[in-house]
């Protein structure tokens, strides 16, 4: 299959961002962050999103992508956030790269990220990854263990729990994202404005391309676009 073209990119983009920023207009509940998920997409088309259409955010999934794309990104004006599922070992070469972890699920990541944080001299912002429909392919928490990891993260003094992500089934209907962003949204308000009170810094980074509308209906405020964005991946 050919490359795409940074000229369709460029077309794509143009083309999308307008419908995307009109949805947002009209679902979004409060502020939302637009993240621009870059898998596969090269720098030059990233750095035209972030020069000349105003993105602030961007995701990437896989370290060795990152670390590859990483010097030829403009940064000055963007905030870098890791979204993929990230192995203990890997932690270090993006401790420094990012501004915010979104797939924190296990005991073991969270001390490593902590530990490199430490070293790294700074605190890492983190979200629980909730395995919203308990699939097995998945990573994430499940949602009865939510609260008790989350609120243990506090032994941690290198790490911030900020808030929650979730990635529901991927063929799942309108009502079933619904259903799952739902239980999502109530698992994030138990957790992060009934127990830690951090409400108005607080994160839930649910949505992708053919779910965001659901999504920021039901309180999102961080959605993560790949393929409305940039066109189908290679
Ligand atoms: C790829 C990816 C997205 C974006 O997916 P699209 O369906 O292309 O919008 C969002 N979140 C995560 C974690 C991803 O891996």
């Amino acid at each position: 299959m050919s490359e795409k073209s940074l000229d369709e990119y460029i077309a794509t983009m143009e083309r999308a961002i307008v419908g995307i920023r009109k949805d947002i207009s009209e679902h979004a509940k409060g502020k939302v962050t637009l993240l621009a998920a870059t898998k596969t997409v090269p720098a030059e088309a990233i750095n035209y999103a972030v020069d000349r259409l105003g993105i602030t955010d961007i995701g990437e999934n896989r370290v060795q992508e990152l670390l590859e794309k990483y010097d030829a990104l403009h940064k000055e004006n963007l905030n870098i956030h890791f979204i993929g599922r990230l192995q203990t070992n890997k932690v270090k070469y993006i401790i420094d790269k990012v501004c915010l972890i979104h797939s924190l699920d296990s005991e073991r990541l969270a001390a490593e990220i902590d530990k490199q944080a430490r070293k790294a001299g700074r605190v890492m912002d983190v979200l629980v990854e909730i395995n919203i429909a308990g699939e097995e392919s998945k990573g994430g928490i499940s949602p009865e263990e939510a609260e008790e990891f989350a609120l243990g993260l506090s032994k941690y003094p290198n790490l911030r729990a900020r808030g929650l992500m979730a990635i529901p089934p991927a063929e799942a209907s309108k009502e079933e994202f619904i259903k799952y962003f739902s239980k999502t949204r109530k698992i994030f308000i138990d957790i992060f404005q009934k127990k830690l009170h951090n409400d108005s810094s607080c994160i839930l980074s649910m949505g992708m391309s053919d779910s965001y509308i659901e999504a920021l209906d039901c309180g999102s405020n961080l959605i993560r676009l790949g393929s409305a964005l940039f066109g189908r991946r290679n």
